[in-house]
């Protein structure tokens, strides 16, 4: 039976595990993350849906290899997977996309190089991508692909079944049209995007900076635009935009455009944090502060995260406030990076020395200021310290949304913390009730935590209350529901569409 809905996204939505010599594939154990909610759209009983992910393969695995797989007890789906060789692998992820790639989609062309990057390969992946999803969809499937790893998939997949509905998804920024166009293979991109259906991202400044692009580079028309409302601010902040572009016309194709943030799952999070053992936890960590404050950071290890300049922000702040001495701990949790992505061993190994130098200068025998996670903690332990924790400091200076603001509310339940986040953060576009700052500046930086430390109880409630109530309204199920509305409701509005434009 052919697929009515195909998901292309890089990961695989299971986990496996050897048993007795066998392979079993099991439903991922962590409830967190996008996967789940993705593998919600197949719940749909009366229809079949498939996967398309990659799986890095030896040459004697690929020739045993075993392409469609149903994952033990989970929905309507089977997996159809890439086998790719670890140097496909190599190239495609760790090189093309986070070497070229990632640096321009956060706006940092200092770290551009296209010099080692393989578009070749990166082609070649994503045709195969293309053709994996056109042998399981049938004629008129909803192909959905995520994130600009598959940038060329809807080029592929159009010329194949020219009648199939495709959404694309951007997990990620989009950078404004002039960093964008340092991209020496930007035609191909945007043109494959013009084949979409529906180009999705977070929020609206992203969306904008998309069509700004594709006015730069082809002459298409802008078709409706609207007015940004509902809880997105539409104005006054580094990325709020007043009006957004919903359609666009492109030799006769309507393409249109969605902005909206992905959330979070309170439900899942709360749930962890009411249980007996997470109790005792938060209880433990409060116990082992002996009343200090605690100051929470976490994410990944990235220039991009803004690591260094938080670090240097915690450094000027013990240096110019003696009071602070034995009386804060700062928890950060900054998970490295999969082995041999050298793009981040430097931000590594320079958040490491930072961390060694604060330790150095202001330690005492029984306090020491900075805790540094390098490798992932148990999710239980990061949302124990969430709760546990008065400040949760999050000021990358670019990043698509940041789940981590988000979580932090969620686990206070809108009665106590505070939340600095960065401007430059998708969901400061959704919690301007946060204490805002610009992680580029020194001073405002600095201001910043200042104003976190200084928080009356009164205040905190009162700010995290109205972004409580925001994360719980549009959560992931927000998220989900309303994409799924969206396209139920595609094919119609687009079959209109192209009829009033032939007509
Ligand atoms: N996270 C985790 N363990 C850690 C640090 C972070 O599981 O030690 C999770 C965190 O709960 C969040 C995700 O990683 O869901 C990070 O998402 P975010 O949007 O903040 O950043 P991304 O990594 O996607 O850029």
């Amino acid at each position: 039976m052919k697929s009515s809905l195909v998901i292309l996204y890089h990961r695989e939505p299971y986990d496996e595990i050897v048993e007795n010599g066998q392979i079993r594939y099991l439903p991922k154990k962590s409830p967190n993350g996008i996967v789940p909610t993705l593998k919600s759209f197949f719940a749909d009983e009366n229809n079949q849906g498939t996967w398309i992910a990659w799986k890095q393969v030896n040459a004697k695995q690929r020739n045993k290899f075993v392409k469609n797989i149903v994952v033990e007890d989970d929905g309507n789906y089977q997996v159809s997977r890439i086998p790719l060789s670890a140097d496909q692998v190599k190239h495609f992820y760790h090189i093309t996309s986070k070497e070229a790639f990632w640096p321009i989609l956060h706006s940092f062309p200092y770290h551009f190089t296209s010099e080692s990057s393989d578009w070749d390969n990166f082609i070649e992946i994503n045709r195969l991508f293309a053709e994996a999803a056109c042998e399981e969809a049938s004629d008129d499937a909803l192909i959905w692909v995520h994130d600009y790893n598959l940038w060329l998939a809807p080029h592929f997949i159009r010329q194949k079944k020219p009648n199939v509905r495709i959404a694309f998804f951007h997990h990620t920024p989009f950078p404004s049209v002039d960093v964008f166009n340092i991209l020496p293979w930007r035609e191909a991109i945007v043109d494959s995007l013009l084949c979409c259906d529906v180009v999705g991202f977070h929020i609206p400044r992203y969306s904008e900076n998309f069509v700004n692009v594709v006015r730069s580079l082809r002459a298409v028309e802008i078709v409706e635009t609207q007015k940004v409302s509902g809880h997105l601010t539409p104005v006054g902040i580094a990325l709020a935009e007043p009006e957004v572009t919903t359609k666009l016309k492109y030799k006769n194709q309507i393409v249109k455009i969605d902005a909206f943030p992905v959330g979070t799952n309170p439900k899942n999070i709360l749930e962890v944090l009411h249980s007996p053992e997470a109790e005792a936890r938060i209880k433990e960590i409060k116990e082992s502060l002996h009343e200090r404050k605690l100051i929470i950071a976490a994410g990944r290890i990235d220039y991009v995260k803004g690591n260094k300049e938080k670090l240097e922000a915690f450094g000027r702040l013990l240096e110019r406030r003696p009071d602070l001495h034995g009386k804060v701990n700062f928890v950060m949790t900054c998970v490295q990076a999969a082995p041999g992505m050298r793009v981040y061993k430097a931000a590594q190994n320079e958040i490491e020395q930072l961390v060694g130098k604060i330790n150095g200068r202001f330690a005492q025998l029984d306090w020491t200021p900075v805790k540094l996670y390098t490798q992932p903690i148990p999710l239980l332990d990061l949302f124990c310290y969430y709760k546990a924790a008065d400040i949760c400091w999050t000021t990358p200076l670019r990043d698509g949304l940041n789940l981590v603001a988000k979580e932090y509310i969620v686990a206070h339940e809108g009665k106590d913390g505070v939340l600095v986040l960065s401007e430059f953060v998708g969901a400061a576009t959704e919690l301007p009730q946060a204490i805002l700052t610009n992680p580029y500046s020194v001073k405002l930086m600095d201001e910043a935590i200042d104003k976190a430390l200084d928080m009356s109880p009164e205040e905190q409630q009162e700010k995290m209350a109205i972004m409580y109530e925001t994360v719980t309204i549009y959560d992931v199920k927000y998220w989900a529901d309303r994409l799924l509305n969206y396209f139920e409701n595609m094919t119609h509005e687009v079959l209109e569409d192209k009829e009033r434009i032939l007509n």
